[in-house]
């Protein structure tokens, strides 16, 4: 039970992170650098948390228990080396502040933290915790984001922290998203260090990924930065619910961003994501805008948000707002977290969802967690060639030529080199 309740989310549907109890010292050993290594070289597999040798994630508590607003700080300490100064906030009266990171805009009193659970007010200056504090950090195949317009083949080194700040029922990765910092085990990885990682296992890109980026905004930015000055790149796999101007203010240090939309109506962001989906078509907007590399991912949950009218009105906006040439990934929803009752999405209902898509003139529709569709390979819309052939997470054939068709000549829309 929470002791009370503490601040307020502009959100009033707010669920927070589960309580939990605190790890120990010992528990929160980080893995060393060889054992980090040695999980990159194994990169096909489950999450690499730190402190993998000792058994993945730490799974100290579960969110089942919804509470409205914001929530106070768990008694254990948290090492000071993991906190920074967060951005994106103000001070209000009696040592109070108001997070501006995500549209939630949580009020928090002092020694209490916003929804997400890794931000946290300390004598009215606030923090974010998770700096620095990988919960999971290993080479992945960018197919696996999914992004596949963008360096199709290449490993992408992916990093997460504890917290999320949104709680969807369906979530994939909610041991983490819905965890706080002190009940997932971590590994103290500066910026730079990731960095060189990323270099060190062989991959081009860095991934910010498993729980939601908004919420380790410092990590990622300081991260980023860290990764141009060694000719890194920087993804982040995202459900874009975050606020325009920290939005603007990151953009510039990364390379491509994959944004989940959950839905396309506000009542399931409403009751099924503790959100709501105009700043996240917003979000959309601007990504395109700014040029950087975009695609977009939908989880269809049957009877959810998978009625023909949902999915026709998200694919005519997608049209209309972004383009045809913005890959769209229909994935197979199965049964996790608060939604366990409900079935995997049939096959017939994602070939449906793709059929909407590719009949509103959409050009690259994907469907995902289906190994047995031929959906996941890229075909030129203009002669129908198969371009990038994938089985699984893996590229198995090429034929494109400096981005282009080598069958019709046509330019392919992404980063491919
Ligand atoms: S980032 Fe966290 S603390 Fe800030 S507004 Fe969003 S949920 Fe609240």
């Amino acid at each position: 039970m929470r002791s009370k309740r503490a601040g307020r989310c502009d959100d009033p549907s707010a669920l927070p992170p589960g309580e939990g109890g605190t790890v120990t010292e010992g528990e929160k050993t980080s893995s060393s650098r060889r054992q980090f290594l040695r999980c990159a070289a194994f990169a096909a597999g489950g999450l690499c948390a730190a402190g993998l040798a000792a058994g993945g994630i730490s799974r100290l508590g579960r969110a089942t228990e919804s509470v409205a607003g914001a929530i106070p700080a768990a008694p254990g300490p948290v090492s000071p080396l993991r906190m920074a100064k967060a951005k994106y906030w103000r001070p209000l009266a009696n040592k109070r502040v108001q997070c501006l990171l995500c549209p939630k805009r949580c009020e928090v009193g002092d020694r209490e933290r916003g929804f997400c659970g890794v931000r946290e007010n300390r004598e009215g200056v606030y923090y974010t915790l998770v700096y620095g504090s990988a919960a999971a950090a290993r080479p992945d195949p960018i197919e696996k984001k999914p992004l596949f317009h963008f360096l199709p083949g290449s490993f992408a080194f992916s990093i997460a922290t504890a917290g999320c700040n949104m709680n969807c029922r369906d979530c994939q990765n909610w041991d983490l998203s819905q965890a706080r910092p002190e009940q997932v085990r971590s590994q103290h990885l500066l910026p730079a260090e990731v960095a060189k990682l990323a270099l060190e296992s062989r991959c081009g890109t860095i991934a910010y990924t498993y729980n939601e980026p908004t919420v380790f905004y410092e990590y990622v930015y300081d991260t980023a930065a860290e990764g141009h000055k060694r000719g890194v790149r920087s993804v982040i796999i995202s459900s874009g619910y975050i606020n325009q101007e920290p939005l603007r203010a990151l953009l510039p240090r990364l390379d491509a961003v994959k944004v989940d939309l959950k839905g396309f109506t506000e009542e399931f962001y409403r009751r099924y994501c503790s959100g709501s989906l105009k700043p996240v078509l917003e979000t959309i907007k601007t990504v395109h805008g700014s040029g950087k590399w975009l695609e977009l991912v939908v989880l269809i949950v049957p009877g959810l948000n998978d009625s023909e009218t949902a999915v026709r009105s998200m694919c005519k906006w997608i049209r209309q707002t972004v383009g045809a040439d913005v890959p769209l990934h229909f994935s197979r929803f199965y049964p996790n977290y608060q939604l366990r009752n409900l079935p995997p999405t049939p096959y017939a209902t994602l070939r449906r969802c793709q059929d909407i898509a590719k009949g509103l003139g959409l050009h690259f529709v994907y469907l995902g967690n289906v190994p047995e569709a031929p959906s996941q390979n890229t075909v030129c819309p203009g002669c129908g060639k198969t371009l990038v052939e994938r089985r699984g997470y893996t590229v198995t054939a090429m034929a494109l030529r400096k981005g282009s068709c080598s069958g019709c000549g046509r330019r392919i829309p992404g980063v491919w080199d």
